[in-house]
């Protein structure tokens, strides 16, 4: 423990820091609909095609909340085993922006609708930190402006307007970059899984405002800076290192760390300055009139805690009880919703899945996922289906080709398609376990090679050796096993 602790420690000219870290991201919710309207939220239609009245805020117009939202706040809540707050209330968060016209943003302040909470974020060297969850409340997206579309005016496209964001706030248990990308990569699973936000990135559909502070091991909190809308993994990274490294160097030059909001720029990969930190009270924020409290029952949550998809640490530790799967690959398969959905049609597509489950994971990830990477392609677009991966499987498990067979079967299953059951039979790719046709393999190689044998008695290792003969004159298709067995009985071993 002392030997992870100490290697995520930074270096400084007058002795060892410790980053500490807490994330805001902001997930769009996935509904059809806006937040407080029935504007839709689809992606990249004409400026201002997808705006209501109410996302104008025009005056008189009223929001009406929408109960689609609300519920995938709920099952996001849930996901993170965080506490549901059965009453919430929705608060006016005042500032000027000219792709705000309400002048505020409806948000929730003192009573958001999801308290504490937890994530446990895999690590590459396979320990696992779980990292709390203060809260998640919802809140309304702003518009746009766009600077590039006109020589001497800033444009605003209001669609973005009003649509329905969740902020999940962590607790500050952050200790590396590596932990908060591992502690992002895992948020986004989490709710790709919940299917509560598509988490494209790119999209500009879940991102991150990173708030760093360092400080001398076991010392309290050092003030932190909030680097503002870090929209992809790769710089948050970026961004923490170089806003640790910068505060290092202030302090260690006798310089103190004012309390701030900064921007990363990904091109040069530094932060920059943005604005001194503004405080809560400079928002004054007040209940929104509009809005009654929020009030849910608990059969409400109980019956979308009912009715959740299986999450990615229930799928790892069912993958490893069940088929044997060391928690790395079961990790690799859950990571991705598409990955582990195609693991468990493979699955189910088995004969007999206890014998070949594990095996079937090794041919998911190896392989096909392998193959998938190298062609740069989507598993969507996989031209092996898990039918007929798991009839691949299946020929190996049951012994009717072998291991070194079963790579050819795939790369003509991949190039020609077809039934990996009725190639095998067509192309005599069957593995060989008549004894006396190996038999007669292994007495022409023995006798071929008088001097290896003399070699092999004096050196066991050797079989290796005559396996290999054995199976390349056998064009592949003896059964190893036979022929280990055979062989050390012919040889004395
Ligand atoms: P605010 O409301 O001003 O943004 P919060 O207390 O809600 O402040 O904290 C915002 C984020 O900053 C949280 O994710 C929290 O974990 C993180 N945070 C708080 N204190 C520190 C600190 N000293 N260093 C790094 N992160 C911190
Ligand atoms: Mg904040």
């Amino acid at each position: 423990m002392t030997q992870t602790q100490t290697s995520k420690l930074l270096k400084g000219a007058t002795g060892d820091w410790e980053m500490v870290i807490g994330l805001e991201v902001h997930a769009q919710v996935t509904s059809n609909a806006k937040l407080f309207s029935g504007a839709s939220t689809a992606f990249g239609g004409d400026p201002n095609a997808h705006v209501s009245l109410v996302d104008a805020a025009m005056p008189g117009m009223l929001p009406v909340i929408n109960a689609e939202c609300v519920a995938q706040a709920v099952r996001t809540g849930l996901g993170l085993k965080a506490r549901i707050n059965l009453r919430s209330t929705f608060d006016r968060k005042n500032y000027f922006y000219p792709d705000l016209p309400q002048g505020y943003q409806i948000s929730q302040y003192k009573s958001p609708i999801v308290g504490e909470g937890e994530v446990t974020v895999d690590l590459r060297d396979g320990d696992s930190i779980t990292v709390g969850i203060e809260r998640l409340h919802l809140e309304q997206d702003a518009g746009k402006s766009l600077h590039d579309q006109h020589p001497t005016m800033s444009l605003v496209d209001l669609n973005r307007s009003g649509v329905a964001l969740m902020e999940i706030v962590s607790k500050p248990d952050i200790r590396s970059s590596e932990e908060a990308r591992a502690y992002v990569t895992k948020l986004r699973t989490i709710l790709r899984y919940l299917g509560t936000c598509d988490g494209d990135m790119e999209k500009g559909n879940l991102r991150a405002d990173v708030n760093v502070s360092v400080r001398r091991p076991g010392e309290p909190f050092g003030t932190r800076c909030e680097i503002k809308n870090v929209n992809s993994i790769r710089f948050i990274g970026q961004a923490i290192e170089y806003e640790a490294r910068r505060q290092i160097g202030v302090l260690e030059d006798g310089g103190v760390i004012e309390q701030e909001t900064r921007l990363f720029d990904a091109v040069k990969g530094e932060t920059r300055s943005m604005r001194s930190k503004e405080e809560a009270h400079d928002y004054r924020y007040f209940p929104d009139p509009d809005l009654l409290p929020l009030e849910l029952t608990q059969d409400y949550v109980d019956d979308l805690a009912a009715a959740l998809p299986e999450l990615p640490d229930q799928k790892k530790a069912r993958f490893i009880a069940d088929f044997g799967l060391t928690p790395y690959d079961a990790s690799v398969l859950v990571g991705e919703r598409e990955s582990a959905d195609f693991y468990e049609a493979v699955l189910g597509a088995l004969e007999d899945r206890a014998r070949d489950g594990k095996l079937a994971a090794n041919w998911v990830i190896n392989e096909l996922f392998g193959r998938l990477n190298k062609e740069g392609m989507e598993i969507a677009a996989s031209p092996v289906s898990a039918a007929q991966l798991a009839a691949i499987v299946g020929l190996i498990g049951e012994g009717t080709i072998s291991g070194k067979i079963a790579k050819d079967l795939f790369e003509i299953v991949w190039s020609e398609g077809g039934d990996p059951r009725a190639l095998v039979e067509a192309r005599g790719m069957k593995q060989v376990t008549d004894m006396g046709a190996i038999e007669k393999v292994v007495d022409a190689v023995i006798a071929a090679n008088p001097d290896k044998v003399a070699q092999a008695k004096a050196k066991p290792t050797m079989i290796g050796w005559f396996v290999g003969q054995v199976m390349k004159a056998s064009g592949g298709k003896a059964n190893p096993q036979a022929v280990n067995d055979l062989l050390k009985d012919r040889l004395g071993l």
